[in-house]
Order: structure tokens, then sequence, then C-alpha cells
């Protein structure tokens, strides 16, 4: 298997940067992710909540679970028990939903807020306004089982580094306004998950402090 040697070339791409390696096994088999955890990879990213919890049951407990795609409010309760961070939240209703699930397992559940920072249209991702609204309504309102810890987003699908780069950089700005804005009020955020395969060494010099690589990992997927 290549994984092992996948892995390596990624730790020596990262070495010398903040950034942390998710690696996003989403559609591959459980033999594969058993391969990269013996090649010492602890950060497993997922985009569908049957799966991840299918793997989690399956695979060493000490892998943390990172749910990287939209996540809908009535899957909550299947990866509350073991999440370790979900980087897709976008909503006031999905936040309460968390909230209302960490709670029950006795646990604080860290979330990043996902922006809408590529040209594409998708129904996913907040903008500058979008983000601020929702900070201080999670800010007014009581989720002692919700931890705000950063931003994720995708940049635009395209081979233009140029804006590639812009989208990146954009969201590292909106990051350290965010952060100061909100410096005694949310003291933990510190992360910004961004960075795929085609695009994680723009993602990395832009100050991506988690990169989310799949396919350039665990080779290219049929689906998902
Ligand atoms: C699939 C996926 C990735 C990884 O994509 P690759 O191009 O295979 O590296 C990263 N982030 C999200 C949100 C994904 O859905």
């Amino acid at each position: 298997m290549e994984i092992g040697k996948n892995l390596d070339s990624f730790r020596a791409a990262l070495a010398g940067y903040p950034a942390q390696l998710v690696a996003i096994s989403k559609t591959k088999p459980l033999d594969a992710l058993q391969a990269a955890y013996d090649a010492g990879q602890r950060d497993f990213g997922e985009n569908k909540v049957q799966e991840m919890t299918d793997k989690a049951e399956t695979l060493p407990k000490d892998i943390r679970w990172h749910m990287v795609g939209h996540l809908q409010t009535n899957k909550v309760k299947y990866l509350a028990p073991y999440v370790h961070l979900i980087h897709s939240v976008d909503s006031l209703k999905l936040i309460k939903e968390i909230n209302k699930q960490a709670a029950k397992h006795d646990r604080v559940i860290h979330i990043l807020l996902q922006m809408h920072i590529a040209e594409e249209d998708t129904k996913f991702g907040l903008d500058q306004q979008e983000l601020n609204s929702l900070i201080q309504e999670f800010l007014a309102g009581d989720f002692p089982h919700v931890r705000i810890v950063g931003l994720m987003g995708m940049a635009t699908n395209t081979d233009n580094e140029t804006q590639v780069r812009k989208e990146f950089a954009g969201l590292k700005t909106l990051f350290e306004q965010t952060k100061s804005q909100y410096a005694e009020s949310l003291p933990d955020f510190t992360e910004i998950s961004m960075g795929m395969s085609g695009d994680y060494q723009i993602a990395i010099e832009e100050g991506s402090t988690l990169v989310r690589v799949g396919s350039a990992i665990f080779g290219a997927r049929n689906y998902g």
C-alpha cells in the first residue's frame, strides 16, 4: 500500500507549518483507514454520519473523528458521543441540536463555522454578515456544550492559483478579525480548516491549521 508513503510525504510537506493533517477517508474501506492508522495517522474525516459511526465503532478508540460534510440536525445524536470536531456548522438550529445532544453525553463538542468563500454557488456556508449574526446569537444564548474553535472554508475548484490564494487569504483575514473581535468571548478561536488534495500547499502558505486531504492519501474515489 502507498498510504504510509503518502502520509510520510504529507508530513514532510507540512513540516514547519502549524497545519495538522486530517485524513479524509470517506468511501474508503476499513483496511485503508487501518493502514493510515498503522502509519501513525490519528485524525480522520468523513462526510456522512452513518459511515463515520460505523467506522468509529470498528476502528481503534484513540482516533479523532472529524465531520466535514453537511450535517443534518436529525443526525447529530449519532455522532455526539464521540465526534472530535465538526467542521461544517452554519446555523443556530444546528448549534442548538449539538448542544442538546452533547449535554446528554456530558461533553463539550468543538465546532468550526463554515464560510462560503468560493465563487461557486452552493447552499452551504456563511458570508461575513451571517457569521457575525450567528456568533452574536451563540453568545446571547446558552450553549455550554458547544465551543466555537474557528472557521472552515472550501476554495473554488479551479486551476487558477491566484483565485484560490485570494479566497484562502480572505478566510484568514476574516479569521483574524473574528478572533480579535471576540477575543474575550471566544478564547478558543484558533483553527482555520482549509486546503484539500488539490490546494493544500496554497492553504498552508495562507495560514491553514487543519488541511483536509483525501484522494492524495487514499487514492481517487469512485464516488463521494
Ligand atoms: C472530500 C472532502 C475533502 C477531501 O477532498 P480531496 O480532494 O480528496 O482531498 C475535503 N473537505 C471536504 C469538505 C470534503 O468533502
